[in-house]
């Protein structure tokens, strides 16, 4: 936790844009705000579109902890999946070697970003004894049930299934119709074509083990790993409990993942919603297409960093977008966002500038307004061209002004 300076003055309440109401919602419920955001798959590095969604919910983290809350924030890793196996397999390293370096290099692009660590950064592997009873107490309650799996390891092995149907809020998150949710489910991750599912929709919770897979002890479920989904809902009950305040993530887990989680976590806990708020970082592009692994378009921050890039500048491309929205990435947002941090650091170093109180109040109502980073930016903006332009007289100004970039924006001159 890095030290976080105290900016003068007090702060407004918090609210986000919540996507499954679509409404501007309190951020925080009461003092102690529950922050539960989706973390990686560590088998590739830190892209910008990643990049973004860890500076929203940072940014997210540092206005509620200056509007007087305390943050518990908790993000996953997710270290056993697919997508991490075919890599580790192509590649022909150990999956756990690939995980390993990769979980390395996000901390380090993070760190390098300015981004607060979670209070628990808990990776899918080291939480899997902890998945195994919730699944049992799934299938035992009737949320789930058992697909037989021909091609498991052992015979009569089988794969568990989380049954759409028996949710009645099933779809109370993304909103959409059967067709919207079969279109997005297989290309991100969902098996709709699986031969003995009730539903096309249907979430595995846990699969038998495979020849040539990563095998772990499911108790009555039989050895196996679990499904993507779960983990999330159960990292979050049990080091969060539901309903969290917030939970985050990219607009591309809103269905099925987040629709999945929340589906999971009522079903265990009886709650009637699994986040007060669920708020998403709009897609990252490049060249006109979404930035993905798969299309191999990537724009990675450690590279950035490696060619020299300061990585405030990095942070300064990401929190001139606002978060909600889609955005395409271009070389010159580099160059601009260098300029104004360089015109930043000028005007602050002076001895003395235009009073910035006005401006800290500007800066608190602009990301107290569902995190509107780029309002933020330009009235720091306006004060740097002021002290630039006319100079002013209170010694203090530029010192208050830099511990609210710091604290609020995380951008450290
Ligand atoms: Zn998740």
């Amino acid at each position: 936790m890095p030290f976080i300076p105290q900016v003068p003055g007090s702060a407004p309440e918090v609210r986000v844009r919540d996507t499954a109401s679509g409404e501007l919602v309190p951020a925080a419920s009461g003092d102690d705000v529950t922050l539960y955001v989706c973390g990686i798959t560590p088998y590739d590095a830190t892209h910008l579109g990643h990049a973004a969604t860890y500076v929203t919910f940072d940014l997210l983290g540092r206005v509620l902890r200056d509007s007087g809350h305390t943050v518990r924030y908790v993000q996953n890793i997710t270290d056993i999946d697919d997508p991490l196996l075919e890599r580790a397999e192509r590649d022909g390293v150990d999956w756990r070697d690939l995980a390993t370096r990769e979980i390395a290099l996000f901390r380090e692009d993070m760190t390098a970003l300015a981004v607060i660590p979670p209070d628990e950064y808990l990776g899918a592997v080291e939480s899997i004894p902890t998945f195994v009873g919730p699944i049992e107490k799934l299938v035992a309650d009737g949320w789930a049930y058992a697909v037989a799996a021909p091609d498991a390891s052992r015979d009569g092995a089988l794969d568990y299934y989380f049954d759409v149907a028996k949710d009645p809020r099933f779809g109370s998150v993304s909103h959409l119709d059967e067709a919207g949710m079969l279109e997005v489910f297989e290309e991100r991750g969902g098996d709709p074509d699986r031969a003995g599912k009730r539903n096309r929709l249907d979430a595995l919770l846990w699969r038998a083990h495979r020849e040539g897979e990563p095998e772990w002890d499911g108790g009555s479920l039989g050895s196996g790993r679990p499904g993507w989904h779960i983990e999330c809902a159960c990292i979050a009950l049990d080091h969060l409990g539901v309903p969290v305040d917030v939970q985050g993530g990219g607009t591309d887990l809103i269905f099925p993942h987040h629709e999945m989680s929340a589906a999971h976590a009522r079903a265990l806990s009886g709650s009637t919603s699994f986040a007060g708020a669920f708020v998403h970082q709009g897609m990252v592009g490049l060249d006109g297409e979404k930035m993905s692994k798969s299309k191999g378009n990537l724009v990675l921050v450690s590279t950035l960093r490696r060619e020299g890039v300061d990585p405030m500048a990095i942070r300064l491309v990401l929190l001139a977008r606002h978060h909600s929205h889609d955005w395409i990435y271009q070389d010159d947002q580099l160059v601009e966002a260098q300029q104004r941090l360089d015109t930043w650091r000028k005007a602050l170093s002076g001895n003395g500038g235009p009073v910035a109180d006005q401006t800290v109040d500007d800066i608190r109502a602009a990301l107290a307004d569902d995190l509107d980073s780029p309002r933020a930016l330009d009235a720091v903006d306006r004060w740097a061209s002021q002290a630039l332009s006319r100079g002013g007289d209170d010694p203090g100004a530029p010192g208050v002004l830099g511990r609210a970039l710091d604290a609020l924006l995380g951008v450290r001159l």
